[in-house]
Formats: structure tokens, C-alpha cells, sequence
């Protein structure tokens, strides 16, 4: 009776549409919640809005992030305020994706994206430097760094039309 039982599971399960995908051919979505590898991002005008504060790094229980500033003059300008951030790395073997970097960060610069392919087979690549994380300039903005007017970019933390 049993082996009837369980041939019975068997042609249940055969007439069911299969649960798993062919990935990487097919992808399913991530919920919108998810958090995957970071993106520092930019402003409209192509600043940077990592200002180097390191909040991130002290708000990291992980310790996965180093974060090295330099100053930023109106000649050679790569976010507003005194300050940027000349190195920004992630030790990706370290993080845990929780998301505290970024809840700390004053100026919404470092972001948690929905991209979650990030294997790698030297302990090496697990670092991820700026130059990997941050995003391109906008269509027609020039790259960092740029020069402004003096004085027009001295405040760090810029108004931000939808502070959240
Ligand atoms: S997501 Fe968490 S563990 Fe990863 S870098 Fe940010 S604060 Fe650190
Ligand atoms: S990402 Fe944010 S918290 Fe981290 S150094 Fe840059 S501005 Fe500061």
C-alpha cells in the first residue's frame, strides 16, 4: 500500500509546474526590500555625494569598510563640502548586508542595490574599491573632479528635496 502511496506523491509532483528556474538563463526578481551589492551614488550635477565622513565605517559591525578623506577645493571638486572620499573600500567577505552603512550616512550616498552577483575566486577581489561601487556621472555630466564656482558647493550636506 505504501509503495502505491508513494507513487502517487511521485505522479502528483509530475503534474505540477516545476518550482525551480534555470538560472542564470532565467532570473527571478529580488523583492524590493533586498539588499544586495552597494553603489555610492551621485548627484544631478555629477558630485559625489560621499562627503568621507567614515559614519558608515563607525556604524559597520562587520568592520568591512575603510574609508580615507581629502579635501576638495572649487578647482578640483568631487562633492560639496570640505571633504571626499579619496578611498572608499568594502571588504565583501565581511559584510553582512545589513544595511546600517547605509541608515548612517548623512547624504544618502551609499546605497544597498538589488545586484547580487558577486562571487569571486580570489580573497583578493572581495575588496571592492570606489572605482567598482560608485555610479557613472549622468548622460553629458563630466566626470569628478569637476570645477565650480567658489562657493557654490560649501555646504556638505546639500537640501535634498525629499529627506528621508
Ligand atoms: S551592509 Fe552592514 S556589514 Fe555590509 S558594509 Fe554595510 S554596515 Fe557593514
Ligand atoms: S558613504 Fe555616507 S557615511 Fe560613508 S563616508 Fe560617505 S558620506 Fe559618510
Amino acid at each position: 500500500m505504501s509503495i502505491f502511496k508513494g507513487l502517487g506523491t511521485v505522479v502528483k509532483h509530475l503534474l505540477e509546474d516545476p518550482v525551480t528556474i534555470s538560472y542564470p538563463e532565467v532570473e527571478r526578481p529580488v523583492r524590493e526590500r533586498f539588499k544586495g551589492k552597494h553603489a555610492l551614488k551621485r548627484y544631478d550635477n555629477g558630485l559625489e555625494k560621499c562627503i568621507g565622513c567614515a559614519l558608515c565605517a563607525a556604524a559597520c559591525p562587520a568592520d568591512a569598510i575603510w574609508v580615507e578623506a581629502a579635501e576638495n577645493t572649487d578647482e578640483e571638486r568631487y562633492s560639496p563640502g570640505e571633504r571626499y572620499a579619496k578611498t572608499y573600500e568594502i571588504n565583501m567577505l565581511r559584510c553582512i548586508f545589513c544595511g546600517y552603512c547605509e541608515d548612517a550616512c548623512p547624504t544618502e550616498a551609499i546605497v544597498l542595490e538589488h545586484e547580487y552577483r558577486l562571487s569571486f575566486t580570489d580573497r583578493r577581489d572581495s575588496i571592492y574599491t570606489k572605482e567598482m561601487l560608485i555610479d557613472a556621472p549622468p548622460d553629458g555630466v563630466p566626470e569628478t573632479p569637476q570645477k565650480v564656482e567658489p562657493g557654490a558647493f560649501d555646504r556638505a550636506i546639500p537640501d535634498m528635496e525629499n529627506p528621508k
